[in-house]
């Protein structure tokens, strides 16, 4: 088994060879054919969030270790299985949910295992796709995606299930509001496409990139404004005929959060999803009197990468442009993400 690991926090990727695993119990054994490069592996990969005030959180003091393999979006086909293993055969083609808690606690078992407190999460806790195979404990985590293409299926095992994650606690309020999406990176890109499938009344979206913006615009954008212009608010509102009722924030930048707080209309909502880091100040007395909802939310649950598996089969996403890279270009993959240099997303094939 080939696999591209971080061995140090910020250094280059290094490849590491050694015996493919045999599956034991439940677990599944597949060959990595796509693996999505997501923008939260920059964290995992250097090691932090920053919390604001010079402050650091360390992955390592959350449970991560190195070496890891990243790779937390991956398509794969079975090669082998355990014996406690129902409902697989060799050969099937399945997209994995990565975010795997224990199993065994309360919220594991009402389904939400991406806020279990003891995750297994694959690629960040658990050997990921920056490899030739991947182990799965158990099919449940396995779905089949029928005919879409591996590298399109790919990021709805991240991205995908995380904008559809965030879009789902706007509620109704999406058929019948513009939504505020603020960053048109690979996560805003693909929230704008659900949201459009979903029936959505549409998004304003921001990005002090003019050519995300472009992207945006020719993905469907009702509007695009730069959040760093004078009047960006101003702009924000006029596009929105009024305040706005939902705001999707994949930045998390402090000043992103400013800008989505200041934007919302009474009873609004903002969604925070991105961490790019920061600490802001808040006058308490907003909250109520603005009736605001200010939420956080990561990634998406099992129930909600079926769903949103099931919504993509039926109505298609409109096309998100991906660069197909093999998986020696993983380490260049990143550092083109870090400087900004990708529209829409890099997906490496591993194996053909
Ligand atoms: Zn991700
Ligand atoms: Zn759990």
């Amino acid at each position: 088994m080939r696999s591209y690991n971080v061995c140090q926090c910020g250094a280059p990727l290094e490849l590491h060879e050694q015996a493919t695993p045999e599956p034991t119990g439940s677990e599944v054994l597949l060959r990595v054919i796509a693996a999505g490069v997501c923008h939260s592996d920059l964290h995992f990969w250097e090691g932090t969030y920053d919390l604001g005030g010079g402050k650091l959180l360390k992955l390592t003091d959350r449970g991560m270790t190195l070496p890891l393999t990243m790779g937390h979006e991956s398509v794969g086909e079975v090669v082998a299985f355990g014996p406690e293993a129902r409902g697989v055969a060799i050969g099937d083609r399945r997209l994995i949910y990565p975010w795997v808690g224990c199993g065994a606690c309360k919220v594991c078992q009402r389904g939400d295992e991406q806020l279990c407190l003891k995750p297994r999460f694959l690629g960040v806790f658990r050997p990921g796709g920056y490899s030739d195979h991947i182990l799965v404990p158990h099919p449940r985590y396995l779905f089949d995606v029928g005919d879409i293409p591996p590298e399109q299926a790919a990021p709805l095992a991240c991205s995908g299930v995380t904008a559809y994650g965030a879009l789902r606690k706007l509620g109704g309020l999406v058929q019948t509001e513009p939504v505020v999406i603020i960053g048109a990176g690979g996560l805003g890109l693909i929230c704008l496409c659900i949201l459009k499938s979903l029936g959505g009344f549409g998004a304003i979206v921001l990005d002090i990139d003019e050519r995300k913006r472009d992207a945006a615009r020719q993905a469907g954008a009702l509007a695009t404004i730069d959040p760093n212009a004078p009047d960006a608010l101003q702009q924000i509102t006029e596009a929105a005929k009024g305040g706005v009722w939902g705001v999707i924030d994949f930045v998390g930048l402090a000043s992103t959060v400013k800008l989505g707080i200041d934007s919302l209309t009474k009873g609004g909502k903002l969604i925070v999803v991105g961490l790019f880091g920061g600490e802001i100040a808040i006058s308490t007395p907003y909250i109520p009197m603005k009736a605001m909802t200010l939420q956080g939310s990561y990634t998406g649950s099992l129930s909600e990468l079926k769903d949103l598996i099931e919504l993509v089969r039926r109505a298609p996403l409109p096309f998100v442009p991906v660069d197909r890279r093999p998986l020696d270009q993983a380490y260049a993959a990143l550092t083109d993400l870090k400087h900004g240099k990708v529209i829409g997303r890099v997906v490496l094939a591993p194996s053909g």
